[in-house]
């Protein structure tokens, strides 16, 4: 950082002062972060955004400032002024930057006194995330929380740096605007001057960035804010924050290309550093290998099909399943890589069965290839064998098998298999692609689209839709999606079709996406996009586990700001002008 312009206050930064500017005389502002009383002499660690530096008072030197500094508490304001010294031999601090030199002070002045604050500023204490957030410009000043949003920033410039270069045009969007469909609910605003209508928050600028493409610009991006209003129990917040593009005349690779560099850039920006091109795994072989569409490879421990080695079985459970259409699955647990004795392969059947599994079966390969297992005495030695090659076992490997429906089991390995997995190291990124387009929702007893109904589907379209595959593609890091987007559709007889399979009637899509629709009728370019989740990129990032720890200002788990105290009553008068009626008190707990 530039030193800054000197004026009254400062004229270096704290933190940024080491040996070679000894002898100087220098002036610099910030808060008290520690006061220590040594008998005569009195020290005081100076913070300001860029670190610490230990300023010294002596009563002989400087018998005024060293009054002022006696008075001195915790989170006063201070400028001061003297000459950098280098700190005798052994009191060099080797663990501060400015550990080597000290601000002799001669001058000090306080600028504002500070209460006592609720926590100590200093990464060592634990504070509960309540105080944190209603105190957060206070928890903004610790060091941690302060070196998360200073990567969010540097994660941010490099995404502009890079976009602006490839020709991507930085446009905004609408926030009050009508509802976009990306499957959650809307937060609402009231219109005043339409009493009775109200406008959506928009959940993605999705509608808007395809119009873009409409109108001609070609390469668009916005780093944007979206609200979507759902349960935020899976570390979500009701607002985040996406960096969205889109681009005309592409295909998925020229998409997925320009994404591998962006994310190269924007990693290194975090100190991690991508080989590409990033890899590719089918929507198909990741629900297989790891049970999810999200998969993180670190672990290793990979599930394979043991249909085959079981295909003629007379164990009735693995008979059953794969005679009705289920089939048998297993994850290989490779010798020493976790401890699984028996009490923990009993809590790990229990989790399978709470995740939906009729059971789990569990075995470890003997020596001589036999299985120790309940389930040994009902399975012959070659169906053993063909299992342990399937899975690529080996002696002392333990092996978990589920019987069950297909989802169940993918799912339930998937599950089992981060659950005893090793704290992973490093990151593992990947791009999933070759999606299904819908998916079948029991309660709704409808096709949803895994994706958003924008995304252009490939196959048949006159078969079933749960047929139909779509131009759609995620990338992952961590085992956690950090992006999505597709190839959109840019004709307006398929949009209808895409419409029609979803139940959609021709009124609704029009009264809905009319707009959309009827945009697509004046020549729209072939086009796709991608939106990257920035909260969760700078979390994974930044090492913490949670995308409240990379926001400056998060909600709570129940969507509610501390600070502000938002959200909170109106009055009745604002209600009026907006035509809104106060709900009845509710009657049964909310959501
Ligand atoms: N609008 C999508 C989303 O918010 C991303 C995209 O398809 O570009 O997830």
């Amino acid at each position: 950082m530039r030193a800054p312009r000197g004026n009254r206050f400062r004229d270096r930064w704290a933190g940024t002062l080491r040996a070679d500017r000894t002898g100087e005389r220098v002036r610099v502002a910030g808060w008290v972060h520690r006061r220590r009383d040594h008998g005569g002499l009195i020290f005081v660690d100076l913070r300001d955004r860029t670190g610490l530096l230990q300023l010294v008072f002596r009563p002989e030197e400087a018998p005024e400032a060293h009054a002022a500094a006696a008075a001195l508490r915790p989170e006063d304001v201070v400028t001061a002024a003297g000459e950098l010294v280098r700190r005798d031999e052994g009191v060099v601090n080797p663990g501060l930057p400015t550990g080597e030199v000290e601000l002799n002070v001669g001058e000090v002045e306080q600028l504002a006194d500070a209460d006592t604050p609720p926590f100590p500023i200093d990464d060592d204490s634990p504070v509960g995330e309540e105080t944190r957030l209603r105190y957060r410009y206070l928890d903004l000043r610790r060091e941690r929380v302060a070196r998360a949003l200073e990567l969010r920033h540097r994660v941010v410039q490099a995404m502009h740096r890079f976009l602006d270069e490839r020709g991507f045009l930085e446009l905004e969007t609408p926030m009050l605007t009508r509802s976009t469909p990306e499957g959650a609910r809307d937060f609402l605003v009231p219109s005043r001057m339409q009493p009775g209508d109200w406008y959506a928050l928009p959940q993605s600028p999705q509608l808007f960035k395809q119009l873009f493409m409409v109108a001609g610009f070609e390469r668009y991006y916005q780093i944007v804010r979206c609200f979507r209003d759902e349960a935020l129990r899976a570390d979500r917040q009701p607002e985040f924050t996406q960096l969205d593009m889109e681009l005309s005349f592409v295909d998925e690779e020229d998409v997925i290309e320009v994404c591998d560099e962006l994310l190269r850039e924007v990693l290194a920006a975090g100190g991690v550093e991508l080989e590409l091109p990033l890899d590719r795994l089918t929507y198909d072989e990741a629900m297989l290998r790891y049970g999810t569409d999200r998969p993180d490879r670190r672990p290793g421990m990979e599930i394979a099909d043991l249909g085959e080695a079981f295909a003629g079985s007379d164990f009735r459970v693995f008979a059953d399943a794969l005679g009705g259409g289920g089939v048998v699955r297993g994850l290989r647990v490779p010798a020493g890589a976790v401890e699984l004795p028996r009490r923990r392969l009993d809590e790990l059947t229990e989790q399978a069965r709470g995740l939906g599994a009729k059971g789990l079966v569990w075995a470890v390969v003997e020596e001589s290839g036999a299985w120790r297992s309940p389930v040994a005495k009902f399975l012959s030695e070659g169906e053993m064998a063909d299992a342990v090659k399937a899975l690529d076992g080996a002696p002392g490997d333990t092996l978990l098998i589920v019987a069950d429906e297909e989802a169940v089991a993918a799912r339930v390995l998937g599950e089992l298999r981060l659950a005893i997995a090793p704290p992973p190291q490093g990151h593992d990124l990947l791009w999933v692609v070759d999606f299904p387009m819908f998916e079948w929702s029991e309660d709704e007893r409808r096709w949803d689209p895994l994706h958003h109904p924008f995304t252009a589907p490939v196959g048949d379209l006159d078969a079933t839709p749960g047929a139909w595959r779509s131009r759609a593609y995620d990338i992952v890091m961590d085992g956690l999606e950090i992006g999505g987007g597709s190839i959109r559709i840019n004709r307006p007889d398929i949009q209808r079709k895409v419409f029609d399979a979803l139940g959609l009637a021709p009124e609704e899509a029009q009264a809905r996406f009319g707009f959309l629709l009827e945009a697509l009728r004046y020549g729209a370019p072939p086009h796709g996009g991608i939106a990257f989740g920035l909260d969760r990129m700078c979390a994974l990032l930044a090492g913490r586990n949670s995308i409240r720890e990379v926001i400056a200002f998060p909600k709570t788990a129940s969507g509610a700001d501390p600070l502000t105290g938002a959200p909170a009553p109106v009055d009745a008068r604002q209600l009026r002008e907006l035509g809104v009626r106060p709900a009845p008190p509710p009657t049964a707990p909310r959501e």
